[in-house]
């Protein structure tokens, strides 16, 4: 299926102006040299072009630093958290899942420390007036170089609300700033109603709420977010090999989904940076085109959660070993990951721009697992003739596959679209298929096309995904 040039230039057009205010202009030095200088631009404005994140309430001019996603980017979601479920809980027997309510009690966050410790230090710039979070700038102002900061006074991230109809302190509710106390809330009712114990871990995703004070880089860091966490519950003794062991495992994860090991690394807290909790803390980080950020904190909270929870509540949270005669309080590990700030990672880990027969095309590289769409499937013209054998491939590998199903435009369009969207597979459907009941399989990378029996179409594209 042969594409002309202006087909495979056809990528990046209309691209809009109205980007979000919080993109980055300096690209720093370590970035590495093959990327494109302007990256967050172009993933930026790929986003909003194809419909993956929009600014949210973007016809009332937007809401700063909250984002909606759109019908790519959901899917794209959704393929993060699946691939984070699946490999946390679903290929383990030692793992359960829970999806804790996002509203809760003042108590629960007495105990955990948040109501008394989760702020951040803020300072305002005398001069310009922009505000920054204090840990973050090194004294000088980011917008206006100036020095002259104001003292740092604590600011408390979650967001307070009220539950019912009566405003007042008793009625107060706060929106999770993690998804993590759900987790330790239920311990004893997972452990009483699941045949786990210890080692043993519960995982929940879900959205996140803190009242950042400089939300800022896309959707790195907003004040709505979600999060992939899971706490894994072991004896005292064995709480440094799991830390250990979670560290190597989450790692594996990210390598396995295609971000390159150049651009991954992982950084262990210093004694003075660790948290109050924390007996050991490291962060997974990936090379952003600011520089290296974080992706995850694997920490080993030891039994402060657990200890804090029994003793607010006065519901004993120990666990008996009846093998041992043992009792003790678990202590936790705790991989706790950002699925929104990760998605964005892949998006820029698999932004690249190439050329095929001399001519330049924009492609997402991303991992079949993670693509919105594994599977597009485009009938060579959109004469009826050929749209029975394209629903007919498409009632076959839509039970397996998300896939697209688009008839506009040339062949060639067709293709440059579903690169720059990610599309690992398209499959063609001609007008030779009424004839030989055959498709062409096109891969995104190689672009190389091979005929395929439309009855063998879905084992060779699971033979693809590795998965016969
Ligand atoms: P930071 O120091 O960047 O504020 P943190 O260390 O407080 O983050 P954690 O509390 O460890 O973050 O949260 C775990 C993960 O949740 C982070 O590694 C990140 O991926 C994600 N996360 C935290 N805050 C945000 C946010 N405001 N927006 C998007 N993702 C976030």
């Amino acid at each position: 299926m042969n594409e002309t040039a202006e087909e495979r230039s056809a990528g990046a057009d209309n691209l809009p102006d109205n980007l979000p205010d919080d993109v980055p202009d300096d690209v720093p030095d370590d970035v590495p040299d093959d990327l494109p200088d302007d990256l967050m631009d172009k993933v930026v404005r790929l986003c909003r072009h194809r419909g993956f994140i929009f600014p949210s309430a973007e016809i009332y001019g937007g809401f700063r630093s909250t984002y909606d996603y759109g019908p790519l980017g959901v899917n794209m979601l959704r393929n993060v958290k699946e691939a984070w479920w699946r490999s946390m809980v679903q290929l383990r027997d030692d793992v359960v899942g829970l999806d804790a309510a996002i509203l809760g009690p003042p108590a629960v966050w007495e105990a955990s420390g948040h109501l008394a410790t989760f702020t951040d230090p803020l300072v305002d710039c005398r001069n310009c007036h922009e505000r920054w979070r204090a840990d973050k700038i090194d004294g000088v102002c980011p917008n206006c170089g100036s020095s002259d900061l104001t003292e740092a006074r604590e600011f408390h991230l979650m967001f307070k609300t009220h539950a019912g109809p009566v405003e007042d302190e008793g009625h107060v509710a706060y929106l999770r700033p993690e998804t993590a106390q759900g987790m330790f809330t239920n311990f004893a009712n997972v452990l009483g109603t699941t045949r786990k114990k210890p080692p043993f871990g519960i995982a929940q995703v879900g959205k996140s709420f803190r009242n950042e004070i400089t939300p800022q880089n896309f959707v790195f860091r907003t004040r709505e977010f979600e999060q992939m966490e899971m706490e894994y519950f072991v004896s005292p003794a064995e709480s440094q090999q799991w830390f250990e062991y979670w560290v190597e495992q989450r790692m594996a994860w990210y390598l396995d989904l295609g971000i390159p090991p150049e651009r991954l690394r992982l950084r262990h807290h210093d004694p003075d940076e660790l948290s109050h909790y924390s007996r050991g803390t490291a962060d997974v980080e990936f090379l952003f085109p600011w520089g290296w950020d974080e992706l995850e904190g694997i920490a080993n909270r030891g039994d402060y959660d657990l200890t804090a929870h029994a003793t607010a509540s006065g519901e004993s949270l120990d666990y008996f070993d009846p093998q041992t005669n043992e009792r003790y309080t678990p202590h936790v590990i705790e991989p706790a990951a950002g699925a929104t700030r990760t998605m964005m990672a892949f998006l820029l880990a698999a932004y690249s721009e190439d050329e095929i027969g001399g001519e330049a095309r924009t492609v997402l590289r991303l991992h079949w697992r993670l693509a919105p769409y594994q599977v597009a499937v485009l009938p060579l013209s959109k004469k009826d003739t050929l749209e029975p054998t394209a629903r007919r491939v498409l009632g076959l590998l839509q039970p397996h596959f998300m896939c697209d199903h688009d008839v506009t435009q040339s062949i060639g369009r067709r293709y440059r679209r579903q690169d720059e969207i990610g599309t690992p597979w398209c499959v063609t459907i001609d007008f030779d298929s009424l004839e030989d009941d055959a498709v062409t399989v096109r891969d995104r990378d190689s672009t190389e096309q091979v005929r395929v029996p439309i009855d063998g179409l879905l084992a060779e594209l699971r033979r693809r995904t590795g998965s016969e």
